[in-house]
């Protein structure tokens, strides 16, 4: 893999002032990030300009599970479940150190919406539209196994559960690892790059965008637009086009993270919420546990989501009633995340009913729009909408941008196998968690740079490697601080400072002004605590 840092970003800011491409993206989650790596590896000239970091909206905040979605079965969405678990399985042979194996269980019990026989038939179709390619099919576990696979679980009027796989995933690294495998094949990539407006020209179009780390100006030359940015679909199209009809329904989901200590969950649990059809996840991750979502109408900017003492309250009182024994409580939260499920706007009453299927439209000035779907069909998604704008130019271009390189690795470094034997060597601990999260592009941190620990050097890759270009997003979006601490990583603070010092020349002044944005997002995410 080539270095994506600060210099390569700049370097892609003159290409985009000078050449014409093909095609510009605008947003750089994973759908944006998916159609430019599909894009650029047919041999287009792609742009892809993202407004914050990559992964910054929606897709670093989801369940973090590549899945069929076992619940859409209800709403008869098959075509929807058998595309996600096609692709399931094709995202753990192109990117084997992000998506991974994960065994669930489904208790049921005499009072659940849905009873053991039919969830049993539920089962059966979920294998089937796996084509049987599931890691295991699914098993059904009497009230007495079950018990002894998840001892915590609630024993009262269990009647059994079963037992089948799906997987989890690293959704902001993944995303990031997309525009890595993008910029590889050649696009030119770049966060902190706002788009402004559009001009349409005869036969291209002007995008002005704006670059957020220093208020310049760019004017990009393209011949086609896609738009992939998620839930500010509805926000943007109403800047670029005066009549724009809304296309989306935008829901809020909130996720919180117990130490799995004190929720001590063999498998994922699927919990199902009191007479709706929405359906709560228990996913261990490591030494702790993520609990979501919730699913609630959101109107709001989705910049400025976050988690609420209700939704927090609701989480919990579901936990309570699957693991009445474990005692968890809200002191054991150690943070929450939130996010907005670009939704298309359909006739469901409810948010939980609404349709997860993919829109892509055309706008009045002939810009393409991606959105909603889930983030296990985006490469799916992406390839839909490259072959939508293939359709609008002449044969011969078609003819030379027919073929994609999608199911290739993603990254070059990262196959299948080479990593199943990487992992298999012996190692230490941190060095061994290394090999697990990077696979062997793991070498680049572990060897030795001057007096960095282990944590420095890790630091220096996401500065040089994915394009991380202050604190906050080290912390929140390249690492676990964030996340999986208690007091967010703060304590780290000064060793992780000190590599944005000697790498990208950091002044004491950015310095405390990103410790002070990093207070402030832990303030928004978790506000909540205080209003308890
Ligand atoms: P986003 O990730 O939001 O990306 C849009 C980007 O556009 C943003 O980065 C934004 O900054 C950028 N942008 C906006 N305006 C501009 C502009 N003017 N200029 C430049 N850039 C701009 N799916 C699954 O498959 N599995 C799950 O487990 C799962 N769980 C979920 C749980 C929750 C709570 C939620 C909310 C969603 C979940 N999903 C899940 C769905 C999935 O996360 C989303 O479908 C997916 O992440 C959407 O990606 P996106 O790229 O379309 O949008």
């Amino acid at each position: 893999m080539n270095q994506l840092g600060q210099d390569q970003r700049h370097q892609n800011i003159i290409r985009m002032n000078r050449e014409t491409f093909d095609v510009v993206v605008i947003g750089g989650g994973i759908t944006g990030a998916g159609v430019s790596r599909d894009a650029s590896s047919r041999g287009m000239r792609v742009a892809l300009v993202e407004g914050s970091d990559y992964a910054s909206g929606t897709s670093s905040r989801s369940s973090k599970l590549i899945h069929g979605g076992i619940r859409y079965l209800e709403n008869m969405e098959f075509k929807l479940v058998f595309e996600a678990l096609s692709e399931r399985k094709t995202l753990f042979e192109i990117a084997p150190h992000l998506v991974h194996p994960m065994r669930f269980m489904i208790p049921i019990f005499k009072e659940s919406r849905v009873t053991f026989f039919k969830m049993g038939l539920g089962m059966w179709l979920y294998d089937v539209l796996s084509l049987f390619q599931a890691p295991e099919i699914h098993r059904k576990l009497p009230a007495k196994e079950t018990l002894s696979a998840q001892s915590e679980l609630k024993s009262n009027n269990l009647v059994g559960s079963y037992i089948y796989y799906d997987a989890y995933m690293d959704d902001d690294r993944l995303t990031i690892e997309t525009v890595r495998s993008a910029a590889q094949f050649g696009a030119a990539v770049g966060n902190y790059l706002k788009v402004q407006g559009v001009t349409k020209g005869k036969d291209h179009y002007i995008v002005d965008v704006v670059d957020l780390l220093n208020q310049t100006q760019i004017q990009i030359r393209t011949k086609q637009i896609i738009s992939c940015t998620g839930p500010w679909t509805d926000i943007f199209g109403s800047q670029i086009e005066n009549n724009w009809k809304k296309r989306l329904r935008p829901t809020k989901g909130i996720h919180l993270i117990f130490p799995r200590k004190k929720l001590p969950l063999h498998q994922a649990v699927v919990m199902g919420a009191e007479k709706s059809s929405r359906i709560i996840f228990g996913i261990p991750r490591g030494d702790y546990v993520i609990v979501g979502t919730t699913d609630t109408d959101y109107q709001s900017d989705p910049g400025t989501v976050h988690s609420e003492k209700v939704d927090v309250d609701y989480l919990l009182q579901v936990l309570k009633s699957y693991f009445p024994n474990s005692n968890v409580t809200v002191n054991d939260i150690m943070s929450s995340y939130s996010g907005v499920r670009p939704l298309v706007k359909d006739d469901s009453d409810t948010p939980g009913k609404t349709s997860r299927e993919h829109l892509i439209f055309k706008d009045a000035m002939g810009i393409l729009h991606v959105t909603g779907g889930k983030y296990t069909t985006y490469r799916k998604m992406a390839e839909d909408a490259v072959k939508l704008l293939l359709n609008d130019l002449p044969y011969e271009k078609r003819f030379e941008f027919n073929n994609s390189k999608t199911l290739e690795p993603i990254n070059d470094l990262v196959t299948e196998n080479g990593y199943r034997e990487f992992i298999s060597h012996d190692r230490n601990g941190e060095e061994k968690k290394l090999a697990e999260r990077y696979g062997p592009e793991a070498i680049l941190i572990m060897r030795p740079q001057g007096d960095y620990n282990l944590l420095q050097r890790e630091v220096a890759f996401h500065i040089e490697n994915t394009m991380c270009l202050n604190i906050p997003d080290y912390y929140i979006r390249r690492s676990n601080l964030f996340l999986y601490h208690r007091d967010h990583g703060l304590s780290k603070f000064e060793e992780i400072s000190r590599v944005f010092k000697d790498k990208l020349s950091y002044t004491d002044k950015q310095i405390g002004d990103d410790l002070n944005a990093l207070h402030a997002y832990i303030k928004k995410e978790m506000g909540w605590k205080t209003s308890q």
